[in-house]
């Protein structure tokens, strides 16, 4: 299927979960999660005018930012190494899993600008997902305060890996909740405006539930593996 198809459909299916929950779909950016595909079918998805990419390694952003420069805004979505930050701190725009201070520190280390950032946080409990513990995240965003290169802009979660709608929905609302905990600290270091949540599986529940980024691989350029 063509990017400019999936496209079609997945806006479609924006606009009618937005319909149920009165919100307004412009609300909603949707991040073309790039990683399991060619350089040609990310040009691809950035001329059918998807304008956010989103990448979880430094080889696979650096292929692609060789060749699309700044033309999409550059997500990184993926488990960061301390050690890759200085790789892809000058390429990326958003870095959406900052889930520890040493992270953080050399995220901040590595920039001379503001770096808009999201706190993933682990809200299922699974062992095997990235992300803080709920409990320590608002601990975790205050002691972000002294690092004046990392804004806070949102939150970020991976849903359980599960079919369960009530537990997908349960996992969004919490992360929601955590959201409006932080937003009600008015702190200017994290004004905490976005949710990062959603993928080809559950975007349609992530956006009822409040998302406003969400990541789509497989569902709008596939999964070439
Ligand atoms: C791969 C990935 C996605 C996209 O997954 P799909 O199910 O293919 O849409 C979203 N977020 C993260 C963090 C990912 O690693």
């Amino acid at each position: 299927m063509r990017v400019q198809e999936n496209l079609n459909m997945i806006k479609a299916n924006i606009d009618s979960a937005c319909e149920k929950v009165k919100r307004d779909p412009k609300d909603i950016r949707i991040i073309a999660v790039t990683k399991y595909v060619s350089i040609d079918r990310a040009a691809e998805a950035v001329e059918a005018g998807i304008l956010d990419l989103g990448e979880n390694r430094d080889e696979g952003l650096q292929a692609k930012w060789d060749v699309l420069k700044d033309k999409p805004t550059w997500h990184f979505i993926g488990t960061l190494q301390t050690r890759k930050v200085k790789n892809i701190i000058d390429k990326v725009d958003c870095i959406h899993s900052l889930d520890r201070l040493s992270l953080a520190k050399e995220i901040n280390k590595r920039t001379d600008k503001v770096v808009d950032c999201l706190v993933q946080v682990n809200v299922s409990g699974e062992e095997s997902k990235q992300g803080i513990d709920p409990n320590d995240a608002i601990e975790f965003i205050n002691a972000l305060k002294p690092l004046t290169n990392i804004r806070v802009i949102g939150l970020m979660t991976m849903a359980p890996f599960t079919s369960d709608e009530e537990i997908l929905r349960s996992s969004f609302k919490r992360l929601k909740g955590l959201q409006e905990q932080v937003q009600f600290l008015r702190l200017a270091h994290a004004p905490c405006n976005e949710l990062s949540m959603g993928m080809s599986n559950d975007f349609i529940i992530a956006i009822e539930e409040g998302a406003t980024m969400v990541r789509i691989g497989t569902a709008l350029v596939g999964n070439e593996s």
